[in-house]
């Protein structure tokens, strides 16, 4: 037989394509898409409002739901798990699931890797094996077993949403719409470096909460860690995101992993509030998790909250970000896909 097709990832028209091809009529994939998203439907036969016949001509041609469940996890004690999803050309990806009192968020993965480069993250060192495509970043979010738990999604696991921004708009639609999982897009963020043209993308195209990691207010230094600089200078970036309204519906963060006595002093925190005046923005301070092929260690916690304290008062939202997951390599820059560190 052919390769097998899968339905998870396919929208309404795609399904409505698929309806056409089965000889059902159009209203046919807004069955099968229940059944895909809302239902949770792992085989073809459990499609019951389907013809049998048309259940059979699925199967016949090609046609698998395209549901696969985790192929290993690790639990933290602070309550995190990790879950290992078979990915492309033999790396595999990960995805988070942070219970936290009344919330639930699942950090997902949008690549096997990842080409930016960020020098202190896991998954840059590991260079780029490929994009995944709607259905596997669907799948991460069906198939795992706190699935219907679930309160937020967070495009913050393996690689750079912008750098497969079709698949991740196809995600984020099918997650979103109301024959989908009509999830609220405030429930949603995508987090990027800030590539274009990916980023125009998201603010134009999706109502999704956006975050972007900026990790220094200077230039040079970003340069000096995020290769991607060059290319995606911060500068056109807060000029793209000072068109945008962040006051209401949708947030503003800013991601800033702190370094010591990289990123982490006065001088810095006072050059982050004056770039970010006027845009509503957020910032996040993440403390550095180590990985083994960078050299800058984590800020210490008094560094952190001096850092915070001088963003406030400069009328600048600023948290120190809780760090999860680090004892099973789950923790902000730390996931590799790979199965020796589950
Ligand atoms: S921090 Fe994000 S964009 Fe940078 S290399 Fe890691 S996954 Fe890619």
């Amino acid at each position: 037989m052919s390769e097998l097709k899968k339905l998870l990832g396919l929208d309404l028209s795609g399904l409505e394509a698929v309806a056409a091809e089965a000889g059902l009529r159009r209203f046919a994939a807004g069955q099968m898409a229940a059944w895909l998203y809302k239902r949770g439907a792992t085989d073809i036969d459990a499609m019951t409002d389907l013809p049998k016949s048309a259940r059979a001509w699925l199967r016949d041609n090609g046609y698998t739901i395209g549901r696969e469940a985790p192929i290993a996890e690790a639990r933290s004690t602070d309550g995190t798990v990790k879950y290992l999803f078979t990915g492309v050309a033999g790396r595999d990806v990960e995805a988070v699931y942070i219970p936290d009192r009344d919330r639930a968020t699942l950090c997902i993965s949008s690549q096997a890797g990842c080409k930016m480069n960020c020098r202190f993250c896991m998954t840059g060192q590991g260079g780029w094996q490929g994009d995944l495509d709607a259905g596997a970043i669907i799948n991460q979010v069906l198939s795992i077993p706190e699935s219907d738990t679930l309160t937020n999604i967070v495009f913050m696991g393996m690689g750079e949403p912008a750098d497969n921004i079709d698949a991740v708009m196809r995600a984020v639609d099918i997650l979103t719409a109301p024959w989908g999982m009509a999830w609220s897009p405030r429930r949603i963020t995508v987090s990027t470096i800030g590539k274009q043209p990916g980023l125009d993308i998201l603010l134009n195209n999706s109502q999704v909460h956006i975050a972007v990691s900026l990790h220094s207010p200077f230039a040079d230094e970003r340069l000096s860690i995020m290769p991607v600089q060059r290319a995606f200078p911060m500068s056109d970036i807060l000029a793209t995101l000072r068109q945008h309204d962040f006051a209401h519906q949708r947030r503003l963060s800013i991601e800033y992993t702190m370094f010591e006595g990289l990123n982490d002093d006065a001088r810095h925190a006072h050059a982050l509030a004056r770039l970010l005046k006027g845009t509503d923005a957020r910032v996040n301070l993440i403390r550095f998790h180590r990985t083994p092929g960078f050299e800058g260690q984590p800020s210490s916690q008094r560094a952190m909250e001096y850092f915070r304290d001088i963003l406030n008062e400069a009328g600048i939202i600023a948290t120190i970000r809780a760090s999860r997951g680090e004892d099973i390599m789950a923790a902000c820059g730390m996931l590799s896909g790979n199965k020796n560190t589950i």
